[in-house]
């Protein structure tokens, strides 16, 4: 894939070299900081929702430090949500740290693809009169990380943390996706940062939060339902970069859509579980068999549009 096109994106933190403590700092020096990457949990009451007194507290909180209540409420019910990312700070001790020339490209490919992926979301919510926050990317190596979604180490691979509208992407998880996997190639590695991008783009929209508080009622082989169409809609909307980016710049070539369609395959549940345990067990699937995730990859670039990704009917 000719990823050199693309326009590098200016949200890529690297804290390699450092080792992380988390913490939330709250504007003007007050709140906690340090240690544990505690949530700030409001509140609630019965069944999850979230009480009178939260909303009232919510609300006082926000008044207090200069929050737009609403987006606390938006949020998740999590004081790291909306616009406070600046809320939720690492308090780091760094080394320098020796980037490899690998290395160096990599973090290159990466802030060419997230910056695709912003070209392409900012077209499609424009579409629709609407807005494109777009997210910021985490590159760190050998780390564990905490933050707002808890503690994550480097096994956890690529994910986003809504309620910090952020992607963290381990470096190692390159060679991981060879050695584990046997997926090679970059528009591989694309569609993985693409399909996180899926999971902000679902932020955005309010779908993970409206799937949150469904789950929150169900019990859990009902909710890992929930939680299967959920990671299918992502590779949905990964698959609808695929093709919109293709669109705008012209960047794919022979064979990238095979080894796309191989990551895809490769990290579906029924095949890792297979890999991991011998057996599968299909009410414990998450993401969705190795045929769902091919299969919403191509609806995506098939039809390059966001309401043919509806994976909950
Ligand atoms: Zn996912």
């Amino acid at each position: 894939m000719r990823w050199d096109k693309f326009r590098k994106s200016k949200n890529v933190d690297d804290v390699r070299g450092q080792t992380s403590r988390g913490g939330f700092r709250l504007p003007g020096g007050l709140g906690s900081t340090g240690g544990g990457g505690r949530r700030l949990r409001l509140p609630r009451g019965r069944g999850g929702k979230i009480s009178i007194w939260g909303i009232v507290l919510m609300v006082g909180v926000a008044w207090l430090f200069g929050i737009n209540p609403l987006e606390l409420l938006m949020g998740g019910g999590s004081l790291s949500g909306g616009t406070s990312n600046q809320q939720y700070q690492q308090t780091n001790q760094s080394k320098p740290y020796n980037s490899s020339a690998k290395e160096d490209r990599q973090k290159q490919f990466i802030s060419a693809v997230l910056g695709s992926t912003e070209d392409v979301w900012h077209q499609i919510f424009n579409q629709f009169d609407r807005t494109y926050k777009e997210p910021r990317l985490q590159i760190f190596k050998n780390l564990t990380t905490d933050n707002a979604c808890g503690q994550q180490t480097s096994a956890t691979g690529p994910f986003y943390c809504p309620p910090e509208q952020k992607i963290f992407i381990d470096m190692a998880f390159f060679d991981q996706m060879d050695r584990d996997f046997g997926v090679k190639g970059e528009f591989a590695y694309a569609y993985v940062i693409a399909h996180e991008v899926g999971h902000h783009v679902q932020k955005l929209l309010g779908i993970s939060s409206k799937i949150q508080q469904q789950r929150s009622r169900l019990s859990r082989a009902e909710g890992n339902k929930l939680s299967v169409k959920l990671e299918l809609q992502a590779d949905c909307f990964a698959g609808i970069w695929a093709k919109r980016a293709e669109q705008q710049i012209g960047y794919l070539e022979e064979g990238d859509i095979a080894s796309a369609l191989k990551a895809a395959s490769a990290i579906g549940d029924d095949n890792l579980q297979k890999k991991s345990r011998g057996h599968i067990v299909p009410e414990s699937f998450t993401h969705g068999t190795s045929a769902q995730r091919v299969a919403w990859f191509k609806t995506g670039m098939q039809y390059a549009d966001v309401n043919k990704c509806n994976s909950f009917n």
